[in-house]
């Protein structure tokens, strides 16, 4: 069967020996495979134009539309290599539907969900010296974006789309360990308001988010937590790239209801494995006074954030202006790891796939 994305090799790979070198240390986003899938769409031939070619710069005019309204979405998925040499991707049916229900948001063409997963599963196979060895956590993170590409700066839709993916070896998050992070909760700024593009996946919401995160710098916290409203007395919705949950010491899970937060696959695969561990899983607002309230009754014993690049990361403690407060006894939960453990088993092909989520693709 010939592919939708069809081949073109690059006649000037990495050498052997530099990859072996990149994946023996990949950090996170720093390097970049061999090739890269493209799709075009105009509004007079649809979508067109797909194929995996050579990893190239683009070329852009100066009134390339995404540049002056951000007309962009985005998503980050991962490859997983197996004990056996196989690879696996984790859900991506569940990206390509948020990535066509970020595209209606932000006034984009829909790409059929089938393509969406080729192009990523064409790329891997073209890719497959890329994916990191067996072992550890390490992956090929998978970056599917789309944007208006057309030159014209006038405010309407843009007729002529962008897609691409793009592959980078990704190593384990924490290099150092799962050691549990502080959150700064900002009283500063909102991620999201109902009506806006909280649910969406575009770049806009992470350029909005960047002058939170460096107010959680100058506090000592690497991670921002928003609130549903400035001034610090709102519920709890997400940090800028995972969403939030909250262990209880009466075996619930306790996750923000879906409207102004994006919807995890993280966070939807969680909540499907909390019967696991014998939590009961519930999407339910909590206040932060709520909270500080409750982990200082011991009623709150964990607090993680969920989100694909990181898998799990526990939080430890929230800090905001004129307070901080710990979670539990400041270390990273038991629950917590068990599940941050399970997910990454049944990623890396270590756990059994029992709710059908794994695709292999070579
Ligand atoms: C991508 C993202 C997440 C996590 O989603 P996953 O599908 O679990 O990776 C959470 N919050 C925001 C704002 C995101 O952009």
């Amino acid at each position: 069967m010939t592919s939708r994305f069809p081949l073109t090799r690059t006649l000037r790979p990495v050498p052997e020996g530099d990859r072996s070198q990149i994946l023996a240390d990949p950090g996170f986003g720093r390097h970049f495979s061999d090739h890269m899938a493209i799709a075009v769409w105009s509004n007079d031939r649809g979508w067109h134009d797909h194929r995996i070619a050579p990893l190239e710069p683009f070329s852009l005019h100066p009134a390339t539309a995404a540049l002056h309204y951000a007309q962009e979405i985005f998503e980050g998925l991962k490859a997983y290599r197996h004990a056996d040499g196989s690879v696996w991707l984790f859900r991506p049916e569940a990206n390509a539907r948020r990535f066509a229900r970020s595209a209606r948001r932000l006034a984009l063409p829909v790409l059929p969900e089938e393509d969406f997963v080729e192009s990523i599963a064409e790329l891997v196979r073209a890719d497959e010296a890329w994916v990191p060895a067996v072992g550890g956590e390490d992956s090929l993170y998978l970056r599917p974006f789309m944007f208006g590409s057309e030159a014209f700066i006038g405010v309407r839709p843009a007729l002529e789309i962008t897609y691409s993916v793009i592959a980078s070896p990704a190593g384990p998050y924490f290099a150092s360990g799962v050691t549990g992070v502080t959150l700064w909760v900002t009283s500063t700024y909102t991620r999201a308001a109902a009506g806006g593009t909280g649910e969406a996946k575009c770049g806009g919401n992470y350029a909005s988010g960047l002058a939170a995160q460096l107010e959680a710098q100058e506090h000592g916290c690497d991670q921002v937590l928003y609130l549903d409203r400035t001034g610090g007395e709102g519920s709890l919705e997400e940090s800028g790239t995972m969403n939030l949950c909250l262990v209880t010491a009466d075996g619930r899970l306790i996750t923000p209801p879906l409207g102004t937060i994006l919807e995890g696959v993280t966070r939807d695969s969680i909540l499907t494995l909390a019967s696991t561990f014998g939590l009961t899983p519930v999407e339910e607002q909590t206040t932060l006074p709520d909270l500080r309230a409750r982990a200082a009754s011991g009623e709150i014993t964990e607090v993680f954030a969920a989100g694909t690049a990181a898998v799990i990361t526990p939080i430890v403690g929230l800090k905001g202006p004129g307070y901080a407060f710990v979670i539990g006894d400041g270390k990273p939960g038991k629950q917590t790891l068990a599940v941050r453990e399970h997910l990454l088993d049944i990623q890396h092909g270590r756990s059994a796939d029992e709710h059908g989520w794994m695709r292999r693709i070579v």
